[in-house]
This record gives C-alpha cells, sequence and structure tokens, in this order.
C-alpha cells in the first residue's frame, strides 16, 4: 500500500547563534525540517513558496532524499527569514527576527496528486495558509497541526478555526500554555479538545514529549540524552516528522492505528529531534541512516523500560 504525506510549511533561511557557535543564511524552515525526517520513514510531498534568491541548487538536500518538490512555488521576491539566538541551556531561545518575505502573500495551490495523501501536516507557518490546505486535501486519515509563538500572538483567531478541523495537535509546552491561558498542562489540554482534536502531543524540548489524549490518557517519552548539543533549530519538526512519518509507515503495513503504534511515533520523534540537534540547520539529518534510527530506539527502549510487576505492599 502506499501512504503518504503531504506537508504545508516554511522554506527559510535561518541564521542561528548558540553560546558555542552560530552559522548564518543557512537551508531552513519547517517544511525543510520535517521533510528530510519523515523521508527516513516512507514517501513525502511538500507543498510551500521560496523566493527568487533560492533559485539555484539551494533544495538538492530535499531531492536527495526522494522528497516530492514539486508543489514548491517559485515566487519574485525574498525568501522567508528567520533568526534565533539560543541560551545556555538550549531548551529556551529568543527570535531575532522574522522576516515573512514571500510568505506573505503565499496562497498554495496543492497538486492534484498530492490531495490523496492520507496523513495531512500543517507545519508551522500562517494559519490562513495552513487553512486553505487543509481545505484542498479533504480527505486526509490524520490530519495534524503544528503553530509557534509568533502566530499564536499574531493570528490566534485565525489559528482557533484551523485547529477546530484537525486530529492531533502537535505544539511546545510553552506555546500550550501561550495559547490556552492556562499553566496546568492539562487543563490546558482539556480546552484545546473542546475545540475538537482527539490528541496533543506536548513537546518538551530536550526532556522528550508527552502525548495526552481526549480518554483522559497520557504517556511520556523521554528525550534522548545527547553528548553534543550544537543546534536545536528544527528539532520540533524533525519531531513531527518522526512521529508522522512513523504512523504512515504502519498504515503502509495495511492495519489500523493502535495506541502502541503512537507511543512508539512518540519516540520516533524523539529520536528525529535529537538527530537534528548534533548539528546546525539541516547537516545532521542528510546524513542520517536507517541504521542509526533504529539502533537510537533500542538504545532508548532498553534503557528505559520498566518490569511491569506492581509489587506487594507490605
Ligand atoms: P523549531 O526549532 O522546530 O521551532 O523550528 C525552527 C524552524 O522554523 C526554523 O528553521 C525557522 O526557519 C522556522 N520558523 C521560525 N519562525 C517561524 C514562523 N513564525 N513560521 C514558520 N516557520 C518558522
Amino acid at each position: 500500500l502506499f501512504v503518504s504525506i503531504t506537508v504545508v510549511g516554511t522554506i527559510g533561511i535561518d541564521s542561528i547563534y548558540t553560546p558555542f557557535g552560530q552559522a548564518e543564511n543557512i537551508l531552513g524552515g519547517s517544511a525543510v525540517h520535517f521533510t528530510l525526517s519523515a523521508a527516513q520513514f516512507g514517501p513525502v510531498n511538500v507543498v510551500a513558496v521560496a523566493g527568487t534568491d533560492l533559485a539555484g541548487d539551494e533544495l538538492a538536500p530535499l531531492r536527495r532524499a526522494g522528497i516530492d518538490i514539486t508543489g514548491i512555488e517559485y515566487a519574485a521576491g525574498a525568501t522567508f527569514r528567520w533568526g534565533g539566538r539560543y541560551h545556555l541551556d538550549f531548551n529556551t531561545r529568543d527570535t531575532l527576527y522574522t522576516e515573512l518575505g514571500v510568505l506573505a502573500d503565499f496562497q498554495p495551490k496543492v497538486p492534484e496528486a498530492f490531495r490523496a495523501a492520507d496523513i495531512l501536516f500543517l507545519a508551522n507557518l500562517q494559519p490562513a495558509v495552513q487553512q486553505s490546505v487543509l481545505q484542498q486535501v479533504p480527505h486526509a486519515r490524520l490530519r495534524a497541526l503544528d503553530t509557534m509563538n509568533y502566530w499564536i500572538s499574531s493570528a490566534y483567531d485565525a489559528l482557533t478555526e484551523v485547529l477546530r478541523k484537525v486530529d492531533i495537535i502537535i505544539m511546545s509546552e510553552e506555546e500550550v500554555r501561550q495559547f490556552a491561558g492556562e499553566s496546568n498542562l492539562r487543563a490546558a489540554a482539556r480546552k484545546l479538545f473542546a475545540l475538537g482534536p482527539r490528541a496533543l502531543v506536548v513537546k518538551l524540548g530536550s526532556y522528550g514529549a508527552l502525548l495526552l489524549q481526549t480518554d483522559g490518557s497520557y504517556f511520556a517519552a523521554p528525550g534522548f540524552p545527547l553528548d553534543d548539543v550544537r543546534d536545536p533549530t528544527g528539532a520540533g519538526d524533525a519531531f513531527a516528522g518522526g512521529f508522522l512519518g512513523s504512523l504512515a509507515a504502519v498504515l503502509a503495513g495495511e492495519r489500523d492505528l493502535t495506541p502502541a503504534d503512537f507511543k512508539r511515533a512518540l519516540i520516533y520523534g524523539n529520536i528525529m529531534g535529537s538527530f537534528t540537534c548534533e548539528d546546525f540547520g539541516v547537516a545532521r539529518l542528510t546524513r542520517l541512516s536507517p541504521d542509526d534510527i533504529a539502533r537510537r530506539y533500542r538504545e532508548i527502549i532498553a534503557y528505559t523500560h520498566v518490569e511491569t510487576d506492581i509489587p506487594q505492599g507490605k
């Protein structure tokens, strides 16, 4: 069975400053990090806009990874640009600038062949663009969405409208609190579930991620403890790529998704996020083998597995 993911998100030119190094004007964007991660698990189609300043071979890493880039439109003007500075703990960062460029007038046209995708991912970009793509891919079996503080503050109402129509929300802890106006995560989750989605994935940076569902159940997956973090940019998008990519791989095996599949997906999400952090931009994702992923998966399972026997009280 052919199960593909269609994603809409940004293609960006990033400048990143960390306490230990920096990289300027490198390829980034939510769609770029997501697709390079998800492509490790199966076919991915990307809808995005780039400026004419990217008309060279900058997107070659996507093509080489087998990603269908025919849905990338080139518009006259500048590519989306973003700059960020990380603090010592790498879990917090300041946005230095966000220049929308050609993203400001982006009116996505989803190619006919992408509309049959089983999984739709609305990566971080304007909620109005997410909404438009959602309407063009009406039959997806699973719809997931990510967003960022920038859109929560600048397009709250439009974002709320899109949230009503997705199955899974993937947000960072800070963004969940900001959107819901609640400091308690479970209370915030209930507010989000009231809009319609049945699952919330809370990204906890280096600590891992939480999966909360409408039935009150939860699962926590730890972050992979890295020896060396160089640049966490895109870890959230790569997380989503591992999460949804692994679910797509299950659907391709022609069976329905089980709760255990969602738990495994959360682990794959953390693993893909961890690889992203090991080098600047997409450098690590472009030299990653299926073996690297499998090894990290086995290691996490081995070190975090707990015998289920409940000790009897004395
Ligand atoms: P993450 O570290 O997972 O939050 O993703 C960072 C990536 O998202 C960078 O490569 C940026 O180019 C991109 N990005 C930053 N701000 C925005 C925004 N407001 N909308 C869409 N993409 C963004």
